[in-house]
Formats: structure tokens, C-alpha cells, sequence
């Protein structure tokens, strides 16, 4: 069924609806499953005199004033919130000087946000998505006491648009959404319908029926998503890959042999598991959990070899083009020093037309052993001979279909999902389906854990004075700053900034480089290769380097504003550190004043550098919804679920999918043709590929 296009709807337009297809909504069920970032009830709302400090609070004020402080190096905004309570709030901005150009008097905020008590009195430190400007008329629906949605705004697609857009879309679109769920289900865990929960999720009366329509839209993603583990496993479960693997060990013992160090227990343990799986008639699927540095990517290595040995092709996918750039030289040097001449081929989206159709040919042809990429080896036209293992390096860097995607380039492919986040075991069968795990539990010896400072800003100078004393002595430096948003120039350029200032200042006797989400992959590729080279002592950096970059000379990691890092991210971001045989270190630079959470995860990081501990740690501090990071499995982006509250709702959805599948697999029952409609319109494709046979 074609919708109307998006721009016809009154209230849109041509503008409007392009800026929508950047957020991904392209239709009117789409833009009706655009769901509300954070809902504001006017009884949350607090007046700044009656805040205890240390506690989160909704406060809404209009902006009382604002200055501009400026110290070398950085940029302060201070703004002073008013709520007519007789106190103040600051609400204080470090670095993000564009942000002036939002603020003016009078304008009207409302924040949600932690409250410290500063020399500056009751504080909050502005964040980008903690707080929203609104508009007058919102403000008397707030004063009327509703509950109103917040969305993902951007410049022309205002809270104002959403509300009013999808307040004529409840009226002619809403009633074309169709029910799937089996009425018995929706009556036996006493379910919203699928109407009522969308409408009641952009403009609920009450917390509890918001919470109600909440739970049941979960569910229904959850269900499907669970539906479709159901299937796969139903598909594969009795599969046979129908591919024998001639294993022989004098290739591997070469390699290993050439590699200049000797294998940790857990590798060859781990190994030794993978082989037997690969020995086996279904095809494996096995998630490789192992810290940041443990040594994953010579096991994933060494995992392939009797599968293109025995005339097999296997294909390693990278979540970003640095990281797969990285795999591919890694790859060549140590085949190279092998002599073992198996083709490797790097497919990455910036390659050029001509040579991706070379490229792509000699893939067809089965003329490439091995191909490392990133995303872009899901595009359609990417097909292979005979692909028969898949490797997923940072598998949660990925959704769920995106691994199927790959997949379904092979016949009952082997798969190895590798990642340094420990999920427990009970999760990754619900988020999953069924996998099997191994764990490289030991770090390669001689790892000296990185020294792990939390430094205040008034030591910035002697943190200087150090990293020069490290410089002077031949090793490098990344300084990391967290810029959240990659795509916000204003951002980006407060990076380039910095990295100027360090040049013409601090560091004027080094080589200042600067790398970026925004810079074009041969920009990126030329930086690291500089970095490399050591023609770059000092790498200013977005957390474009946070996963899988590897080079062992440099020592020294700085983070910026480390408060706003997660504790799983500073993990990450460090592990890029301590990687060769030096002593390292990492100093988290902080604001003058935190969050008892920040403080707590700064803590945390100086104690430990184990990775288990870090994550219950996080799993404590967080809760695990954002610590599992499922807002990036792909089409379900499961942005409502919430892994703490929503747990029995995981579990019933397991459950009721396995059953249904199991009664009607291929969904066409009266009572689950609707579920089966909806399954294959949306995930046509996926279908296709677990129903091959
Ligand atoms: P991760 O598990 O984070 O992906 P890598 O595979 O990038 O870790 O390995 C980190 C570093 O450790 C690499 O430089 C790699 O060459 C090295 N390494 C891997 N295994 C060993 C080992 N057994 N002994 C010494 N160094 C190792
Ligand atoms: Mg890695």
C-alpha cells in the first residue's frame, strides 16, 4: 500500500518533510510512530527555591540574563534561570559558545537535569538533550495542567510542529493502523489496541495511561523482534551448512609462529571452541565477549583460516571505516609475514564506482578469500560465491538485522559476533536469540593497567606540563573531546578550535593532528596513517576513535568534560591507550563541580580497568538500557524499552513468540495473519533470506 507522501499533509510541506526523512520518518505511520523523547507533567515541575541539590528535577523559568565567560582555552555561557520562586538557577554551558545565539531574555525553558550546589549557588550544566525552549502556547498547556510530549526537534521541525501535526494525523491516519496482535493476547496481558496506545503516547492524560501505552508499543516491538529469533531458530535450528572444513594446523602454527608473541590461555581456549563449532553440521553462532585489548582480532583470524583454506570465502564487518581500514592493513601484514597469500579486499562505501565494480566482480567470482567492510557490505549488490563464515567485529555497535543482512549473503553461514560490552548470559538469549558464548577472560601479560587520574581543571597546566614530559620522550597523546552530536558543526568546530589553540600554544613544538566523525574517510585515513607514522604526536579526537583503534606508541589519553562520557564509553575510550609495553595514562579532565553519578563513575575509573567490574558498575549507575545500547538494533530501535522495568515484558514476549511459532510458523492463521502480514511487509526482504533452503 503506498501512503500519501509526507509533504501533501497539511501542516508539512517540502522543507518539513525532508528534514522529517533525515529522522527517518517518511510516511504518516511512520511520523504516528515518531514517538516523544520525554513527556513533562506540570506536578513534576519544581520552583528552583524548594530543589535540594544533588537530586534530578523538571524546572521551567524564563531566562533572567546571560554572560559570556572567557578563560584561555575555553568558553563559558552562564545563564541565570528565574521562576518567579525568588531563587535562581545557573544554568551553565562549558565550551558550546553557539549556544548564545539560542539564549535571550525572557525565553522560556524547561530543563530536566541533575542540581549541584556551586560557588554559583543552585547549578545546572547544560546538555544537548536535557532541556527544550518552549513557546507560549505551550506554556499555558503546561500551566493547564496536561501532560506534554517533547520530541527530537530540530530547527523547522519544532515540539509545536509535532504536536499539531500529529494532532490532525490522530484524526485521519490513525485508523488505518492496524491492529496485529491477536485479540486473545491483547485480552490475556490486558494490552492497549495498537490505536489507543499511539494516541495516548503523543498525548496521554495520565502518567499511568502513558505508562500503558508505553508498555504495550515495547511489546510489540519486542514481539516481533522475538518472532523473528523464533523463526530463525526454527529455520536454522536443523540446518546443515553442508560445508566441510578441512582443518589443518600447519597454516594457524605458522602464523602464530610469525606473530612475535605467544597466544594468552583464553585465546586458545576460545579458539578451540570455534573449532568445534566449525566442525559441526548447523552452522555456529557464537558471541566472542572479551575486554577492550584482550586480543579478539587475532582470534577472529585465526577463526577463518580453515574456512578459506578449504575454498570457503568469509567476511569480517567493521562499524566504522577507520576500525575496518585498521583490520584490513592488520590482516595483510600478518598473512604477509606468513608468506600466506590468501586475497583480502577492503569494502568500505568510499571506495569508486570503477573499482567497487572490480571489486564486487572478484567477490561474485570467488577470486577474494576474505573481505573486510563496514556497512557497505550489506548493500544488495554485494554477492558473494560461497560465503561460509561471517565475522561482526563490535556487534553492538549493530542491529539485529543488519547481522542477518550479512547473513543472508551465505548459505547457513558460520557466524562470530564479537564485542567488549559483557551482556549476561540471560540477555543475550532474549535480545538475541539462542547464541553460544565464549569469553576471553585474561588480558596478553605484561599489560600494565593505565594509570587512571581524574584531574580537576586546576591542574590542567601541571596535565600539560606531563603529556609534554611524555612527548619529549617519543610517545603520543589523543585528547578526546565528547562531541556527542558528530553532525553538529557548531561542535565540530569548537573540536577544531581547540586543536588550533593546543598547536599555537601548549604544544607548539609537536604536531597537533585533528580526526572527526565529519571528515571524509580518505581525511580520516590520512590522519591515522600520520598518527601512525608518529608525523602526529598529538591527536585531537572525537569518540571516533573509541572502538578498535590500535597503536601501541601512544600512552597518554586526556578526556575532555569526562563527566559526559558513560563509564562504558571512558572504558572503551581508554582501552585505545596501554596497548604496548610503556607505562600509560589517562587523565579525565572534569567541570569544577559534578554529579554525585559523574563523581562516581570518575572513581570507579581510577580503581579499575576490568571491564566486568566496570559494566556492573554501569549496570548500577545506568540501568541497562542505555548500558546494552538497544536503540541501535536497526529497524526496532526499541527506544521505550527500558531493560530494568521492562524484563517480564522481554520474557512474555519471548514466550509468546516461541509459541506462536512453533503452532504457525509461517504466520497465516486467521488469528495470526495480520502479525504475519505486518511481519512480511515490513521485513520482507530478512524473510527471504531465513527461508532459503
Ligand atoms: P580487542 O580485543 O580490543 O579487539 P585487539 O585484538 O585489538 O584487542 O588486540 C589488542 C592488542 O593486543 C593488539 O595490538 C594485538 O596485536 C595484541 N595482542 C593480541 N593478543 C596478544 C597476546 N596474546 N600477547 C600479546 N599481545 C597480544
Ligand atoms: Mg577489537
Amino acid at each position: 500500500m503506498k501512503e500519501a507522501e509526507l509533504r501533501y499533509i497539511k501542516g508539512i510541506g517540502p522543507a518539513k518533510a525532508s528534514s522529517l526523512k533525515r529522522l527517518g520518518v517518511e510516511s504518516a505511520r511512520e511520523l504516528l510512530f515518531f514517538f516523544p523523547r520525554w513527556h513533562v507533567h506540570k506536578s513534576r515541575i519544581i520552583s528552583i527555591s524548594s530543589i535540594e541539590t544533588g537530586g534530578k528535577y523538571l524546572v521551567k523559568g524564563k531566562i533572567n540574563g546571560f554572560e559570556e565567560l572567557r578563560k584561555p582555552g575555553r568558553n563559558i555561557l552562564k545563564v541565570q534561570i528565574e521562576d518567579g520562586s525568588g531563587e535562581y538557577l545557573t544554568w551553565i554551558w562549558y565550551n558550546r559558545p553557539y549556544m548564545k545565539a539560542a539564549l535571550s531574555t525572557g525565553r522560556k525553558v524547561i530543563i530536566w537535569d541533575t542540581v549541584e550546589n556551586t560557588r554559583w549557588g543552585k547549578q545546572i550544566t547544560g546538555s544537548s538533550d536535557t532541556f527544550e525552549f518552549i513557546e507560549e502556547e505551550e506554556d499555558k498547556l503546561i500551566t493547564a495542567g496536561e501532560i506534554l510530549a517533547f520530541y527530537k526537534t530540530t530547527k523547522l521541525l519544532t515540539n509545536t510542529f509535532f504536536r499539531e501535526v500529529l494532532a490532525g494525523l490522530i484524526k485521519t491516519d490513525l485508523a488505518a493502523v492496524k491492529e496485529i496482535l491477536p485479540p486473545r493476547l491483547t485480552a490475556k496481558r490486558d494490552f492497549n489496541f495498537i490505536k489507543e496506545a499511539v494516541l495516548k503516547i503523543h498525548f496521554p492524560k495520565s502518567m499511568q495511561e502513558l505508562e500503558k501505552a508505553r508498555q504495550r508499543l515495547v511489546f510489540n516491538e519486542l514481539l516481533i523482534l522475538q518472532l523473528f529469533l523464533a523463526k530463525r531458530k526454527k529455520y536454522f535450528g536443523n540446518k546443515i551448512k553442508k560445508r566441510n572444513y578441512r582443518i589443518d594446523a600447519s597454516i594457524t602454527d605458522r602464523i602464530i609462529g610469525k606473530l612475535g608473541y605467544t597466544l594468552t590461555a583464553a585465546q586458545m581456549r576460545v579458539l578451540e571452541e570455534i573449532k568445534q563449532d566449525l566442525l559441526k553440521q548447523a552452522p555456529m553462532n557464537r558471541l566472542l565477549q572479551g575486554d577492550v585489548g584482550s586480543g579478539k582480532t587475532i582470534v577472529a583470524l585465526l577463526a577463518l583460516i580453515p574456512v578459506i583454506e578449504s575454498g570457503f570465502q568469509a567476511a569480517i564487518m567493521a562499524p566504522t571505516e577507520i576500525l575496518a581500514e585498521q583490520h584490513y592493513a592488520n590482516f595483510n601484514k600478518i598473512f604477509a609475514q606468513a608468506g600466506y597469500g590468501k586475497a583480502i579486499l577492503l569494502l568500505t562505501s568510499k571506495i569508486t564506482a570503477k573499482a567497487r565494480r572490480e571489486a564486487l566482480g572478484a567477490i561474485a567470482e570467488g577470486r577474494i578469500a576474505l573481505v573486510i567492510g563496514t556497512h557497505a557490505l550489506l548493500q544488495e549488490d554485494v554477492a558473494f560465491k560461497n560465503l561460509g563464515f561471517i565475522i561482526i567485529d563490535e556487534r553492538h555497535k549493530f542491529g539485529v538485522f543488519q547481522r542477518l543482512a550479512l547473513e543472508a549473503k551465505g548459505i547457513y553461514p558460520d557466524s562470530l559476533m564479537m564485542t567488549a560490552t559483557p551482556f549476561p548470559r540471560a540477555l543475550i538469549l532474549t535480545l538475541y536469540g539462542d547464541t553460544d558464548l565464549s569469553v576471553i577472560n585474561e588480558l596478553p601479560p605484561g599489560r600494565q593497567p593505565v594509570y587512571t587520574k581524574w584531574q580537576a581543571e586546576k591542574k590542567r597546566s601541571e596535565v600539560y606540563g606531563f603529556i609534554s614530559q611524555r612527548l619529549k620522550a617519543g610517545e603520543q597523546v589523543y585528547i578526546v573531546y565528547p562531541l556527542v552530536e558528530e553532525s553538529s558543526k557548531s561542535l565540530l568546530k569548537a573540536a577544531e578550535q581547540e586543536a588550533e589553540q593546543l598547536q599555537k600554544t601548549v604544544f607548539k613544538d609537536y604536531k597537533v593532528g585533528l580526526i572527526h566523525g565529519r571528515l571524509s574517510s580518505e581525511e580520516k585515513e590520512a590522519v591515522m596513517k600520520d598518527f601512525k607514522a608518529k608525523l602526529i604526536n598529538v591527536l585531537v579526537s572525537t569518540t571516533v576513535i573509541e572502538v578498535g583503534i590500535d597503536v601501541s606508541n601512544a600512552t597518554i589519553m586526556l578526556i575532555e568534560h569526562a563527566e559526559r562520557f558513560g563509564l562504558a564509553q571512558l572504558h572503551q575510550l581508554r582501552g585505545r591507550v596501554g596497548r604496548g609495553a610503556a607505562r600509560s595514562y589517562c587523565y579525565l579532565m572534569t567541570g569544577w563541580l559534578m554529579s554525585s553519578d559523574s563523581f562516581k563513575r570518575m572513581k570507579i575509573m581510577e580503581e579499575t580497568s576490568d571491564g566486568f567490574r566496570i559494566a556492573e558498575a554501569d549496570l548500577d549507575l545506568r540501568g541497562p538500557g542505555e548500558l546494552f545500547g538497544v536503540s541501535q538494533h536497526g529497524e526496532l530501535d526499541l527506544k521505550l524499552l527500558n531493560l530494568e522495568t521492562d524484563r517480564e515484558l522481554l520474557e512474555i514476549a519471548r514466550e509468546e513468540a516461541f509459541s506462536i511459532i512453533e503452532e504457525d510458523p509461517e504466520l497465516t492463521s486467521l488469528e495470526h495473519d495480520k502479525l504475519g502480514a505486518f511481519f512480511k511487509e515490513r521485513f520482507s526482504q530478512d524473510l527471504e533470506m531465513i527461508t532459503i533452503s
